[in-house]
């Protein structure tokens, strides 16, 4: 403790972090349809698994929804960065609705992987989560029965495709260790499987995770600013905690974290998923700094600037 009381805290603060290039894409297609529209603009899931972000959106007037058939014809709809099935961007046109589609093109990288491969005849092994949306959008790519979701190593010795050609894709947000631990059992078990030809999994997911590697050995407490449904700051968790932390949590609101908790901590690791906005690891390290005498050291895992075009605008 200094002078004033306060006890000393060791904040390890990881880079990069936060928003990646998506994201940003996708946040900035709904700011934009609603200044050229105005409200309401219909965005069809969350348009990034974020809770600030959407009450935020929501407060300028997006309207979530799951089902496009809650959205009238005659507003512009977006569509979230996890991407959609076929059959969204179908049931749309059909509508003659005016789509903006702000699927991460990382993730459409993927679809069109999917949809290759299912054109040339082979069976597609989607390594991914079940029921997370981009999950539901990727597979939604190829027709009914053309790809089988691999979710464990276990699943991976089990999975018993149809015999002829295979091909494996993943998710864009997985652990990067777990995945490749399940691609080691594919190709073990089918020497012949085609992969892509670069990791799926996307740059901001592969760089937030080197970053908490480097963060979480020896700390007393990771904290993952993200929200629940965020499916790459939830393996932020895993990793941290993998890599040595002794606790690791996600926190979607700093507002609620209980600083009493961190009274014999030394040493804590921050970073936030690539959902999560930077105000909310500002709000965190001003709690911080007004219980504790800080000392932030920024961990930089790699150097970040990509940047997406925006969305188009056009109708279709
Ligand atoms: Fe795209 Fe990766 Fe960001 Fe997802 S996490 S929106 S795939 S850059």
């Amino acid at each position: 403790a200094d002078k004033s009381g306060r006890a000393r805290l060791a904040v390890r603060l990881a880079a990069p972090r936060g928003f990646c290039a998506g994201v940003e894409r996708a946040i900035r297609a709904v700011e934009d349809a609603l200044a050229a529209y105005g409200p309401p603009v219909y965005v069809r899931h969350e348009i990034v698994h974020n809770t600030h972000v959407v009450n935020r959106l929501k407060a300028m007037g997006a309207v979530f929804i799951e089902d496009l058939d809650a959205a009238p014809a005659d507003r512009p709809v977006v569509l979230s960065a996890h991407g959609s099935p076929r059959a969204v961007h179908d049931a749309a046109a059909a509508r003659n609705m005016h789509v903006i589609d702000a699927t991460c093109p990382l993730v459409q990288k993927v679809h069109a992987e999917t949809r290759r491969n299912a054109a040339r005849g082979r069976h597609v092994l989607l390594v991914g989560h079940a029921g997370h949306p981009e999950v539901v959008g990727t597979m939604g790519q190829a027709p009914e029965g053309a790809v089988t979701l691999v979710e464990t190593c276990a699943d991976a010795e089990a999975v018993s495709p149809p015999a002829g050609p295979l091909a494996y894709v993943t998710q864009t947000t997985l652990s990067v260790d777990d995945a490749a631990e399940i691609v080691r059992i594919l190709k073990r078990r089918f020497p012949a499987i085609e992969g892509p030809r670069r990791s799926d999994i996307c740059y901001a997911t592969s760089n937030r995770q080197a970053a908490a590697k480097r963060i979480a050995p020896g700390a007393d407490l990771v904290v993952v600013i993200g929200s629940p449904a965020s499916s790459n700051s939830r393996r932020l968790v895993d990793t941290a905690l993998a890599a040595g932390a002794a606790r690791a949590i996600l926190l979607d609101a700093p507002e609620t974290f209980d600083l009493d908790s961190l009274e014999d901590a030394q040493t804590i690791g921050l970073t936030a998923g690539a959902s999560a906005p930077e105000v909310l690891v500002e709000t965190f390290l001003a709690r911080l700094a007004a219980r504790f005498r800080l000392t932030i050291e920024t961990v930089e895992a790699a150097a970040e600037d990509v940047v997406f075009k925006p969305a188009m605008m056009a109708a279709g």
